[in-house]
């Protein structure tokens, strides 16, 4: 019997465009360049050593310190924001989760599928945490072991006000966990200063990385008394993949390894530009796209002010619609991102990655070219 012979078709690869969605971002030559490393083992010492690397770079990137310990993941923000919240909670532990959007109600959707006792603080989207209620419900109820929150909440482009919320969850002795993955290496976020315990960042948004690694940042204390209790899963078992990095210098399973090879690079890019500078670097690509978008007649979801440099939400001008939007766009080579229904009829934009101010400018002669010509006035003849 013969092997049906294949019918796959593989088209050329399409011209290359620049990313306005919220990552995956378009990177550094230098970050691809880093996926033609030789093939290699993933059980020999330079990926032992690479590993080693990252974990530390990853500590540096939160403003970790000498007791904080990377943990490097294989898969997307997802895999390790499950990872952790089904690793730190203990079984007689609670988590109360923050929400102010898609990412935080991702959270709990995670903390119910792990069956983790839970308590939901869901405040309208696009609008801020309440401090005061945050403050409120720890004070209520002491079973609450430990809080989960997004700090850039990318649905919106929200930023949540993480040391305040860090000093709340001190003073109630709460252990606060993060999703910082669409903030690090965009927006200052200090481990410690901030009373983070439990750090969740990716690979491939304002790191400017590939998809396909993750990582945790937590102090090792922390780390090692995870150990305490069983394990809620075996892939996603974070003390599974801290021990086996710290103390066996080995990972747990097989990483995607020209992922991390990318990865490093991109970390040592991010470094070398500072975080500060990235910064200041995505706010002007911000402020070139609000000032183009306010031309076209676009009014933005957020005050100025709450908005964080790296994504923009704005609502539609009366009678565009996002698919004509996004398709248009995408013919003249630009991606933009669709937001979650309920925010209404909205775009989203990210000036994440290597973004130059040709590209904003170049992208918004596109979106003009883009929206319906406008009404025209009829003249006496
Ligand atoms: C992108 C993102 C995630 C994770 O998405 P993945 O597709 O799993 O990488 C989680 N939280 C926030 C705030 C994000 O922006």
């Amino acid at each position: 019997m013969s092997a049906p012979q294949s019918t796959v078709r593989y088209a050329p690869a399409p011209a290359p465009a620049v990313l306005l969605n919220p990552g995956p971002v378009n990177v550094h030559p230098d970050v691809r360049a880093a996926l033609g490393f030789p093939d290699v083992c993933h059980r020999e010492p330079e990926v032992a050593a690479l590993i080693d690397r990252i974990r530390a770079k990853v500590v540096a990137v939160c403003g970790g310190g000498p007791e904080h310990r990377g943990v490097l993941l294989t898969g997307s923000g997802t895999a390790a924001l499950e990872a952790t919240l089904g690793s730190i909670v203990p079984p007689d532990g609670k988590v109360l989760v923050l929400e102010n959007g898609h990412y935080g109600v991702r959270l709990a959707e995670i903390a119910t599928a792990l069956g983790l006792p839970l308590r939901r603080l869901a405040f309208a989207w696009a609008s801020p945490l309440d401090l005061a209620a945050i403050e409120a419900t720890l004070a209520a109820d002491r079973s609450i072991t430990h809080v989960a929150m997004v700090h850039h909440e990318t649905s919106t482009g929200m930023l949540n006000p993480l040391r305040e919320i860090g000093e709340i969850c001190r003073r109630h002795g709460a252990s606060l966990a993060v999703d910082a993955i669409s903030s690090l290496g965009s927006e200052a976020l200090d481990v410690r200063l901030d009373g983070v315990d439990w750090c969740v960042g990716t690979a491939n948004k304002c790191l400017e990385g590939l998809p396909g690694m993750s990582f945790v940042c937590a102090p090792e204390p922390l780390l090692r008394g995870l150990a305490g209790w069983p394990p809620r899963g075996y892939y996603l078992d974070l003390s599974r993949h801290f021990l086996a990095q710290e103390d066996l210098g080995a990972p747990a399973f097989t990483p995607a390894v020209q992922i991390a090879f990318a990865f490093e690079r991109a970390l040592d890019l991010t470094l070398a530009e500072t975080v500060t500078a990235r910064t200041a670097r995505y706010a002007r690509r911000a402020e070139e796209l609000r000032a183009g978008l306010a031309d076209l007649g676009f009014r933005p979801l957020l005050e100025s002010g709450e908005a964080s440099g790296a994504v923009t939400v704005s609502h539609l001008p009366d009678g565009v619609t996002y698919e004509h939007l996004h398709d248009a766009l995408k013919a003249a080579g630009f991606v933009v991102y669709a937001t979650q229904a309920r925010l209404g009829a909205t775009v989203r934009i990210g000036t994440m990655g290597q973004l130059t101010e040709a590209d904003i400018a170049r992208f918004l002669a596109a979106l003009r070219e883009a929206l319906p010509a406008p009404a025209r006035v009829d003249r006496p003849a």
